[in-house]
């Protein structure tokens, strides 16, 4: 299947809206023109596969989702420079290069976002994929749709990776660690000796909370709902652990009057609100949960001009072909021990590893693709 020539293969697709994934069998070309053609060996499941297997959020059916791929390259089109066949790589969300945004440095926020990493089209704005038996299969999803064995992807979301890093390691750094270590080390530029604390220790959560400590941050606090969450967030840097609950704004009060920030990864208008309260002053709070349509949060004036700041983010402010190999090298170091969050399943179990993400029996599913 690999090696050049199109290709037909079993790729798990969201057929029908809200329904579990569906493996179907499906073509794929040769890359094109700027494009490279990956051979998936493994793949992460974040929280927004599922939103958008779930709810209407603008993308079309048949789909397949999927963006924290890792493989190796196994053609690549041509006018591609920078990988060739036989690379071993990890694959990010896609950017253009070219609008003032990315000429700015500011990828994550690309003019072309939503066209290159929703919308389910390839550049010439029709499917990279076709279903076996006819018909438009909608991929390109965060300029991969990795949950098939090949994948289409684009330089610029096409990254090396080191030799010793394994793929199931690789995967997850494309999105999921990027967007939590990176808020840490990119958009809060977090220092030592500052407090943080996390709201929500999923996947995200524990990513900011491993960076915090690369940071030297401190105290880190963790806090979820889940105590076993809790137990691992401390595993990984967390020097306390609390509960969402009744009593968490009298807990972060009696381990500072104020924190120098907070980050929320859960999207919950009443966390955010009681984040915003437990600020510092010059205090950052940092918002990239995903919340439902129209949710609002409010918070008090008083106090507010103390240098204090809301600050939304995607990606972790990252750009991949930077942040993913300083993500790679920190867990090489030992730095950056992300393996705890993760478990393995078998591609075909899709359906099994998503579950196991939403009964919270896994942090971090990664699906792998055997030959
Ligand atoms: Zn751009
Ligand atoms: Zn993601």
């Amino acid at each position: 299947m690999t090696g050049g020539g199109a290709g037909r293969m079993t790729v798990a697709a969201v057929v029908t809206r809200g329904a579990p994934f569906a493996l179907v069998e499906a073509e794929i070309p040769e890359p094109g023109p700027g494009e490279i053609r990956v051979a998936v060996k493994a793949a992460g499941i974040c929280h927004t596969d599922l939103a958008f297997r779930d709810l209407e959020l603008g993308t079309p059916l048949p789909m397949v989702l999927g963006h924290e791929g890792a493989g190796i390259v196994d053609q690549v089109g041509p006018g591609v420079e920078g990988v060739r066949p036989g690379d071993r790589v990890a694959l990010s969300y896609d950017s253009c290069g070219l609008c003032p945004v990315c000429r700015e440095g500011a990828p994550q926020y690309c003019e072309e976002f939503g066209l290159r990493n929703i919308a389910g089209l390839g550049p010439d704005m029709a499917p990279r994929l076709r279903l076996a038996g006819g018909g438009p299969l909608f991929a390109s999803f965060f300029g991969q749709s990795s949950f098939a064995p090949l994948a289409i992807t684009r330089p610029r979301n096409t990254v090396r990776i080191p030799a010793g890093l394994p793929f199931h390691l690789a995967a997850p750094l494309g999105c999921g660690m990027q967007t939590g270590a990176g808020a840490i080390l990119n958009t809060l530029g977090g220092r030592p000796g500052q407090s943080l604390a996390v709201l929500g220790a999923g996947a995200v959560g524990l990513a900011a909370v491993m960076a915090a400590r690369v940071a030297g941050m401190d105290p880190i606090v963790a806090v979820d709902r889940v105590p076993a969450r809790l137990d691992l967030a401390r595993a990984l840097g967390a020097t306390h652990g609390f509960l969402s609950g009744d009593g968490l704004a009298a807990e972060l009060a009696a381990i500072r009057p104020g924190f120098d920030a907070v980050l929320d990864t859960t999207g919950v208008p009443a966390l955010i609100e009681l984040g915003i309260a437990a600020l510092a002053t010059r205090g950052t709070m940092l918002v990239l949960g995903i919340s439902p349509p129209g949710a609002q949060a409010a918070f008090a004036l008083s106090g507010f001009l103390g240098g204090k700041r809301i600050q939304g983010l995607i990606e972790g402010d990252a750009d991949p072909q930077a942040f993913v190999p300083k993500l790679a090298a920190l867990h090489l170091e030992g730095r950056f021990p992300h393996d705890r969050l993760v478990g393995t399943f078998p591609f075909a179990e899709i359906n099994r590893a998503a579950h196991a993400m939403e009964s919270g029996e896994t942090v971090k599913p990664v699906l792998l693709f055997g030959d």
